[in-house]
């Protein structure tokens, strides 16, 4: 499944750069995962306690968001149905779980990304007010090309420095531990991980004066990944080069050496492939995750806990 190096780096990269150090990906281990880990009755039924209990205060907290989740989902879940990719039970241990991640965990950081985004509006406020201004007078279709590319870039800026700094891989590797993606698997996500990164790519739209569209930008920047990570393998002759697509995607989950950190964008290919760390060979990984099955199958509640609790 490696791709020989020209494939890696197709000609819209510049000219050869100093690759990056290595980035602390935790090893792998030598056997996947096998059979999910035996849990006791108590532990399944403090995993529903706590899932309910989240999916309860996220329905209460933002009801309305619901809606472009089950729309999301239910068009990410067709084109798994239309084209399948790998053979893979729907249904999985992980279940409870990544439900909660998709309904409780999304909804109830939209009050952390409110706080961090007060927190560094200092930062948005030494923009020279002669930039927003600039950009106020171009035609609309501009003004949203340019925030929608500054805030991609700024995604993409977040993402890869979940993977270097370690202290914030700790939290990013939940969602890595997923061996089987697909729809459901997109909102396996540490709460501080998904605020930490909405906020960076929420950034431009403060800094620009368009901090009113931001629930549209929110909603776009929660729903587009479900497409990212289904379990389909339709193929978009040109867009597979340019938008994050599974074709691209499932490469950042890939648990092949050649692939570890690579392809960390949101919605666009392009900051992966001018900074070279676009890595699409074609196909589609045989194998995902980080090689910890506890992880994998872990409760909600576990997932949590994992920045302090995991050991590597
Ligand atoms: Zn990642
Ligand atoms: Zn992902």
């Amino acid at each position: 499944m490696t791709a020989p190096a020209s494939a890696a780096h197709p000609p819209l990269e510049p000219a050869p750069a100093p690759a990056p150090a290595p980035v602390p990906l935790p090893p792998l281990t030598a056997g996947r995962s096998g059979p999910p880990p035996r849990r006791g009755a108590a532990h399944r039924g403090l995993n529903i306690v706590v899932s309910v209990a989240a999916v309860a205060v996220a329905i209460a907290l933002a009801p309305l968001t619901l809606v472009g989740l089950v729309v999301a989902a239910s068009a990410a879940a067709s084109l798994e149905v239309l084209w399948p990719l790998h053979d893979q039970r729907r249904s999985r241990a992980s279940l409870i779980t990544d439900l909660t991640h998709a309904v409780g965990n999304r909804y109830l950081v939209l009050p952390l990304i409110a706080g961090l985004l007060v927190l560094v509006r200092p930062v948005t406020g030494l923009v020279p007010a002669a930039v927003p201004a600039f950009v106020a007078s171009l035609p609309w279709w501009a003004q949203l090309a340019i925030v929608f590319l500054l805030s991609d870039l700024c995604n993409y800026a977040a993402h890869r420095t979940m993977h270097r700094v370690p202290l914030l891989w700790r939290f990013h590797a939940v969602h890595h531990s997923s061996e089987r993606l697909d729809w459901l698997a997109t909102s396996r996500v540490h709460p501080v991980d998904l605020a930490l990164t909405i906020t960076a790519a929420s950034l431009p739209a403060f800094a620009l004066g368009y901090a009113d569209q931001h629930p549209w930008l929110l909603t776009f920047l929660f729903l587009y990944p479900f497409f990212a990570h289904a379990n389909a393998g339709l193929r978009l002759p040109v867009l597979d080069r340019l938008i994050v697509s599974p074709a691209f995607h499932h490469w950042h989950h890939a648990d092949e050496p050649a692939a570890h950190d690579k392809n960390f964008g949101a919605i666009l290919t392009v900051w992966d492939r001018l900074l070279r760390t676009a890595h699409q060979p074609g196909g589609y990984p045989a194998r995902y995750g980080i090689g910890d099955p506890d992880l994998d199958t872990g409760t909600y509640a576990g997932h949590l806990l994992a920045p302090v609790t995991r050991r590597r």
